[in-house]
C-alpha cells in the first residue's frame, strides 16, 4: 500500500507558458530543488525537446538513453527512464531533440492527449514515493503541453516582469479551459509567478500591479528577482540552490516552495 500521508499520489504541476524565455525551465529546476531541500521527493519531467531542464540538472546528452519520448510512446518501465540527480530526492525524466517529432507522432495515437497522464499513473511509479511531479513544458501550446495539462492537477504560469507580459495569457487560459472540457475537469491554476523581477525598474512594478489587479489571488506573493547567479547555475549543471545557496535567487525559490506547500496543505 502506498504512503498514508499521500493517499492520492504525487501532486502533478505543469509549468507552462507558450512564450519562450519567461523562466519555465529555471522555475522547474529551482522549485524542484527547493522542495527537495525541504525533504520532499520530486520528479521533473522534461517535456521540452530543447532538454534544458535535463542539462540544468546535470544529465549529459550521452546519458539520455531513455527519455520522455520513450515514456510517452514506448512500453517502458518508469525505473528505466527516471534518473537520479545530484540533489537528494530529486529525479528526472530527461529529454532530447527526439521529442520534437513526438508532437507529430502523437497525432497518430488515439490516446494522444492522455499518454503522459497514463504513464505517470502506472503503479510502478509508486516505488519512487514522490510528493510532487513538475513538468517543464515547451514554449508552445502544442500536443506536448496539452499532455502535460491533461496529466496535471494544476498549472503554474511563470510571467516575465517585462512589457507585454500579460499578453498571451488569455490564449493560455483558453487552452486551460479546453483541457477542462476535454478530459481534466479539475485542472486548477496553481498560480502565476512573476520572474526576473527588478525592484529598481518601474516596469517590473507596473507589471506586478497589472498582474495583481487583473489576476488577484492567482498571483503568488513570492516574486523571483532577476539574479545573475540564477542564470549562471545551468552552465554548472546545477540548481542555483546548490550553486549559490545564499543568493537572492535561491532564497526566492525556497520562499516559493514554502508558499506552494502551504497552499497545498
Ligand atoms: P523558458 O524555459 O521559459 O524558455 P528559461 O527558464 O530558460 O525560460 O529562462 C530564460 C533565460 O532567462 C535563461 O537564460 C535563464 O537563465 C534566464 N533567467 C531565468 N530566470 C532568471 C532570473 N531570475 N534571473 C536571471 N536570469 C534568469
Ligand atoms: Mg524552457
Amino acid at each position: 500500500m502506498s504512503d498514508l500521508s499521500r493517499p492520492t499520489g504525487p501532486k502533478i504541476i505543469a509549468i507552462a507558458n507558450q512564450k519562450g524565455g519567461v523562466g519555465k525551465t529555471t522555475t522547474t529546476i529551482n522549485l524542484a530543488a527547493a522542495l527537495a531541500e525541504a525533504g520532499k521527493r520530486i520528479l521533473v519531467v522534461d517535456l521540452d525537446p530543447q532538454g534544458n531542464a535535463s542539462t540544468g540538472l546535470g544529465i549529459e546528452v550521452e546519458d539520455r538513453e531513455y527519455t520522455t519520448y520513450e515514456l510517452l510512446l514506448d512500453d517502458i518501465e518508469p525505473e528505466q527512464v527516471i534518473q537520479k540527480t545530484e540533489t537528494e530526492g530529486l529525479f528526472i525524466v530527461p529529454a532530447t531533440v527526439d521529442l520534437s517529432s513526438a508532437d507529430i507522432e502523437l497525432f497518430a495515437n488515439e490516446k494522444r492527449s492522455f499518454l503522459l497522464h497514463d504513464a505517470l499513473r502506472q503503479t510502478q511509479m509508486d516505488q519512487f514515493q514522490l510528493d510532487y511531479i513538475l513538468i517543464d513544458c515547451p514554449p508552445s501550446l502544442n500536443l506536448l503541453t496539452v499532455n502535460a495539462m491533461i496529466a496535471a492537477h494544476s498549472v503554474l504560469v511563470p510571467l516575465q516582469s517585462e512589457f507585454f507580459a500579460l499578453e498571451g495569457l488569455s490564449q493560455l487560459m483558453l487552452t486551460i479551459r479546453e483541457v477542462r472540457q476535454s478530459g481534466n475537469k479539475d485542472l486548477r491554476i496553481e498560480g502565476v509567478l512573476l520572474t526576473m523581477y527588478d525592484r529598481r525598474n518601474n516596469l517590473s512594478q507596473q507589471v506586478e500591479n497589472d498582474a495583481r489587479a487583473n489576476l488577484g489571488e492567482l498571483v503568488f506573493q513570492t516574486v523571483i528577482p532577476r539574479n545573475v547567479r540564477v542564470s549562471e547555475a545551468p552552465s554548472f549543471a546545477m540548481p542555483v540552490l546548490s550553486y549559490d545557496p545564499s543568493s537572492k535567487g535561491a532564497v526566492a525559490y525556497r520562499e516559493l516552495a514554502l508558499e506552494l506547500t502551504k497552499n497545498n496543505g
